[in-house]
């Protein structure tokens, strides 16, 4: 049985006092819900202040992206000892947005993943493909080539932790969903690579969840399904009541 992760995506918003704020009005909305594993990932500056708030709660903290060296002259970049060491449980690794704008590669995404499981972070990797692979029937090639290089080199024992994220890019904050019978075919595709790269038992024990556009109204039929592990979810985390709606799907 794998307990869904329901995990929010703040990307580029909220400041510490909004960030307080969320948490206040959050935390009693969620408060004894057990049968998800809820987690929250501001950006940098607010991670702190999430901390603090959601301390003996029922919520997680994660990072939204790390870098893989300790530390260094690496001007903007923050290792996986810091975010740690600021309280968190999570970092999400290869967003689609971080592809798009940052230069993020397959290449990047597994030598992050291997640093970030060594330290013992929960990485929530994000694979998916864009609108034109998708109608150009290459959606299984690419979500192949993601994982396959995401995961070269780790072992299964390394990759315990390892969740996974399937973003179609097309879906992500455009209000386009995909039906639940589309995500659940991408990540049996997933779960068949997370088999090839560490084993049947690890492939059916692995997390998968569910990203774009997931909002109150469509999170039950998504998390009905089978295949969907829980959803990491953007612009609908931001708003309290809207999250705590997703996390109670
Ligand atoms: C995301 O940022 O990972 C995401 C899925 O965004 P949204 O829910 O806004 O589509």
């Amino acid at each position: 049985m794998r307990t869904k992760l329901i995990a929010a995506n703040w990307k580029m918003y909220k400041t510490p006092d909004q960030t307080s704020e969320f948490f206040r009005n959050f935390l009693p909305l969620v408060s004894g819900h057990t049968r998800d594993e809820i987690a929250v990932c501001p950006p940098y500056i607010d991670i702190a202040t999430a901390v603090q708030a959601a301390k003996e709660s029922n919520v997680g903290i994660g990072a939204q992206n790390m870098y893989w060296e300790k530390e260094g002259a690496y001007t903007g970049e923050i290792s996986t000892g810091m975010i740690l060491a600021a309280g968190c449980k999570y970092v999400i690794i290869g967003h689609s947005e971080r592809r798009q704008y940052f230069g993020e590669t397959d290449d990047t995404v597994n030598k992050k993943l291997k640093v970030a499981l060594d330290a013992g972070l929960i990485p929530i990797v994000c694979v998916g493909e864009v609108l034109e692979e998708r109608e150009a029937g290459l959606t299984e090639d690419v979500l192949r080539r993601q994982c396959t290089n995401a995961f070269r080199g780790i072992s299964a024992e390394r990759a315990a932790k390892l969740v996974v994220a399937y973003e179609p890019v097309w879906a992500i904050g455009t209000g386009k969903t995909a039906t639940p019978q589309i995500a659940s075919d991408a990540h049996v595709v997933v779960r068949a690579e997370a088999g090839k790269a560490f084993g049947k038992q690890f492939a059916e024990d692995l997390r998968i969840l569910y990203g774009g556009s997931v909002k109150p109204d469509n999170a039950n039929a998504l998390m009905s399904e089978e295949e969907i592990d829980g959803a990491l979810v953007g612009g609908a985390s931001l708003d309290p009541k809207s999250f705590a709606a997703i996390v109670k799907y």
